[in-house]
């Protein structure tokens, strides 16, 4: 029985089930109302009876209903669902799954990759071994020349050579053929591991670097900082009373406040830096060959620009009302591993908070006493 069939039987049952119930429900109403009054509890219970099992019908095929039609039903319900608020499965595309998604693809990839790369050893093994015997035969054939006498057997040994020779040109020009479309496979597979590669280091809802890139990112930069000697300084920024926001306005009101932070941090650095989504409200820009002067003003300036309507065109954002948010900035210190410079930036992040916020704080010998 195919799933419409089953449907509309239900939908059939339902309906019988429905009529029943409510002849059912008249009838015993109309007995109930002459045993109320008279007697005793078996009577009661018999009256009874004819409600309770007409319901409990109802119930189980209304739920058998619900469960076949529970996607439709849902997606009605969220029709009335408060702006901004999330169903589960909205919920379930969270970066985090979204993540995991573009890893996925990524692995895939490989996968098909490593599989492409194995039939490309095959082909070309094969051939070797064909050319081995071509060599071989041909050997043979310098063998058989010389114990020829006559031309009608040299006729022979030369027509034998000719054939030999149009068998290997063809199968020469037929693994050409196949190399030549592994060839295109793979450049094709390359081109989609590299998009999957970038997708899976986005922060899906603002498209800036999620953590896992910027981990990556600050470990090479710092490596390459002690290495050549040069500067490097970190931003780390979170929007003030971002939770605000959301409560009186909505989240998806808060995921456009996201990405015009996003949007403005990006157009804000070079392109050798790296602006990140560090997690929630908070992101963090990565300033290779920076100083501290230079980084200071950087943070300064968005912070300025984000101030004055956050910093976008777009009136569902500038409509918000006052947007801020505080910065904290940290430079490489010699050696120095990645994971203190962000927690020395964290740290002045802190204390942009806690000196009011809309504020830019820089690490400097006085946040090294007043941290010890
Ligand atoms: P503070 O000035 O101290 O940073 O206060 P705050 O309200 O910005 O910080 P708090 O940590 O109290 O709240 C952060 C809020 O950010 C809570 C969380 O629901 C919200 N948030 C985190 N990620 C997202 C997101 O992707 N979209 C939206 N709309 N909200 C998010
Ligand atoms: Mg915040
Ligand atoms: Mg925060």
């Amino acid at each position: 029985m195919n799933k419409a069939a089953i449907n509309y039987l239900l939908s059939f049952l339902a309906g019988v089930a429905v009529t029943f119930g409510f002849v059912f429900l008249s009838g015993s109403l109309h007995r109930w109302e002459s045993v109320r009054t008279s007697s005793g509890p078996d009577e009661i219970i018999w009256a009874l009876a004819p409600i309770i099992l007409p319901l409990l019908i109802i119930g189980m095929l209304g739920g058998a209903l619900l469960s076949h039609y529970w996607n439709d039903v849902s997606a009605f319900a969220n029709g009335f669902l408060p702006k901004g608020s999330r169903t589960s499965s909205q919920l379930a595309a969270t970066p985090a799954t979204q993540k995991l998604r573009g890893n996925s693809e990524v692995n895939a990839v490989r996968d098909e990759l490593e599989r492409q790369l194995g039939r490309l050893i095959v082909l070309i093994a094969g051939q070797l071994e064909h050319s081995k015997d071509h060599v071989a035969s041909l050997r043979d054939t310098n063998v058989h020349l010389a114990s020829v006498t006559n031309v009608s057997e040299l006729r022979e040994v030369v027509h034998a050579l000719i054939i030999k020779n149009e068998k290997n040109e063809s199968q020469t020009r037929d693994l050409e053929t196949r190399l030549k479309e592994a060839q295109d496979q793979t450049a094709s597979l390359r081109l989609r591991l590299s998009q999957a590669e970038k997708l899976a280091s986005l922060d899906p809802l603002t498209s800036v670097a999620n953590r896992r890139r910027f981990e990556q990112f600050i470990a090479a930069e710092v490596a390459r900082s002690h290495e050549n000697g040069t500067p490097l300084c970190l931003i780390m920024t979170d929007i003030d009373h971002f939770k605000n926001v959301n409560d009186r306005h909505g989240h998806s009101a808060g995921d456009r406040v996201l990405k015009a932070f996003a949007d403005l941090l990006s157009k804000s650095v070079r392109g050798a830096d790296l602006v990140a989504r560090y997690g929630g409200e908070e992101f963090a820009v990565v300033l290779p060959q920076t100083p501290m002067g230079d980084a200071f003003g950087i943070a300064e300036r968005i912070r300025s620009i984000f101030a004055l309507h956050g910093g976008t065109r777009e009136s569902s954002v500038k409509e918000l009302g006052n947007l801020t948010a505080s910065f904290g900035v940290a430079e490489i210190r010699d050696g120095e591993p990645p994971s203190a410079l962000i927690q020395r930036a964290d740290q002045m992040l802190y204390e942009a908070k806690n000196s009011g916020r809309n504020r830019t704080m820089i690490w400097s010998t006085s946040s090294e006493s007043a941290s010890t």
